[in-house]
């Protein structure tokens, strides 16, 4: 330790410049040569007070050596100087004994320390080394004060910078649209927008409250319960005052708490809900008109013969309206479906309804010569309208079979998997061209290919089987190569 401070000593003083002033030329040489230059200082010298404090505010030095007794400036009127212009520089005073009171004033004025001539060679090498010693931890001390107020200027900007993203970010918040409200870990209000405060009816000072204490929503009680138990986002569908229909999510956040985030999606849902109802009025009142026709249609044969270009007409109404009669079968279908109504619920098992369909498209598929492969086994239980699965299965297999060149193949595959149902209808016909691939599920989504022209659909297919099996909690999707075939794939959530 002795040695690191020597050396941190010896690096301090060295190099240093010193300012000896004094009216003896021998003693100014003899304090350069014999105390300093020995030590090696730089040594700078001037032989009375004007010419020592011209060189002082000249060349500033590191240490004064300044004599008291001088003629025309003496040494306290060289301070006196130093202190009026505002000059800092450390001072060794030099004085003869019996002049104590001088140094008293020479410490006023700001010395460091004194000597009394007539001094010893190390007396003044120790109050020089002392001197320069305490400059050094005084820039230190400086440049350390310099160091932290710098630190504190640097940490107020980012404090500055940090309040203003977060005033920004509170802006943004209070301002959106959207509900939002924020929870420490015990669910007490760390920010509550101005949205939500409308919408949930909720004071001015209901920051640090318990949540569930200050808001009165049931649904949202419960959801505030629920995210601690299942610790993952949740999200449901709420009702607020009868007539707002919200889409609610909360999140736990780590080392926030919670997120309640909530959209008013009433909008939306109307909206949604007069399209379903026009679509199904539509449907419905083509439906008495086209009974007429149809039934006029029949008529047409029992009042007199027809002529073979007459039959050919009334074959092609037919045909026609057939598949308006299936279209519009089809829209009611998925309005029934997307709203809910007449699914009733049921434990079944889907591998009989799959063998029923089966055993329903066996002609037409030994009609075009096809390969139906199907083995029946066993399969859990599951909750679920067995008229709509029916329709899923039809759906399937008549793409299937509608979509395989004469001579393939197409097959029902069943499995089990953690929970689920997996039902796969494959096929090696046509395949469906990768850029229709995310869209097939689509209301009136066909495929526009030479190959498809000719088959007669009206996208409708696909969109009820997703709906159906999404409104029984399961999953569709299709895997396909164009040239190669098509697997669809669904899963359903068995009972236990
Ligand atoms: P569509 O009434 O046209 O059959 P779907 O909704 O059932 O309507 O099917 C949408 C489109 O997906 C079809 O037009 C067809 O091009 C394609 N598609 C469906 N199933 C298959 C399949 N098994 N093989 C090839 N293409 C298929």
């Amino acid at each position: 330790v002795a040695a690191e401070w020597n050396q941190t000593r010896g690096s301090v003083v060295a190099g240093e410049r010193i300012l000896v002033i004094d009216d003896s030329p021998d003693i100014v040489d003899m304090i350069q040569t014999l105390v300093l230059e020995s030590e090696g200082y730089e040594v700078l010298t001037a032989t009375g007070g004007e010419e020592g404090l011209e060189m002082i505010l000249a060349e500033n030095p590191d240490l004064v050596i300044l004599d008291e007794r001088m003629p025309r400036m003496n040494g306290l009127e060289v301070l006196e100087a130093l202190r009026d212009k505002k000059v800092e520089v450390p001072v060794i005073f030099c004085t003869v004994h019996g002049s104590e009171d001088l140094v008293i004033q020479a410490f006023r004025l700001g010395v460091r320390d004194y000597v009394m001539k007539p001094f010893e060679l190390d007396e003044m090498k120790d109050a020089v080394t002392q001197a320069l010693a305490d400059v050094e931890s005084h820039r230190e001390e400086e440049a350390l004060v310099a160091q932290l107020q710098q630190q504190v200027q640097q940490m107020d900007e980012v404090c500055k910078q940090a309040e203003k993203e977060r005033s920004k970010l509170e802006a943004v918040l209070q301002e959106t649209g959207e509900v939002i409200i924020v929870l420490d870990p015990d669910q007490q209000i760390l920010l509550c927008n101005s949205m939500a405060r409308i919408v949930l009816g909720l004071s001015a000072d209901v920051e640090g409250k318990v949540a569930s204490d200050v808001i009165e929503h049931g649904a949202l009680k419960e959801l505030f319960v629920s995210v601690v138990r299942a610790n993952r986002t949740l999200r449901t569908e709420l009702t607020v005052n009868d007539d707002k229909t919200f889409n609610a999510q909360i999140s736990p956040i780590e080392d926030v708490g919670y997120v309640l985030l909530m959209q008013d999606i009433t909008h939306f849902k109307e909206l949604d809900r007069v399209k379903s109802e026009f679509v199904s009025t539509v449907s419905h009142d083509l439906r008495t008109p086209l009974t007429t026709i149809q039934g006029y249609v029949g008529l047409l044969e029992t009042v007199g013969e027809l002529n073979d270009e007459q039959l050919e007409f009334v074959g092609r109404i037919r045909t026609s309206i057939a598949d308006i009669t299936e279209l519009i079968g089809e829209l009611l279908d998925l309005g029934r479906i997307e709203a809910g109504y007449d699914l009733g619920m049921e434990p079944l098992h889907v591998e009989s309804i799959i063998a029923a369909v089966v055993d329903e498209v066996r002609p037409e598929v030994e009609e075009k010569g096809l390969d139906l492969k199907w083995k029946r086994r066993p399969l859990p239980l599951v909750r679920g309208s067995p008229a709509r699965l029916r329709q899923v299965v039809e759906n399937l297999l008549h793409n299937a079979i509608t979509y395989t060149d004469e001579g393939g193949w197409v097959s029902v595959e069943l499995d089990e998997d953690e929970g689920h149902i997996v039902v796969r209808v494959a096929d090696n016909g046509i395949g469906i061209p990768w850029a229709d691939q995310p869209y097939i599920f689509e209301r009136f989504y066909r495929v526009e290919t030479a190959q498809t022209q000719e088959i007669k659909g009206a996208g409708l297919g696909l969109t009820i089987v997703r709906s159906v099996v999404e409104k029984h909690g399961g999953r569709v999707w299709v895997e396909s190569r164009p040239g190669v075939g098509s697997v669809f794939t669904f899963v359903l959530p068995t009972m236990e």
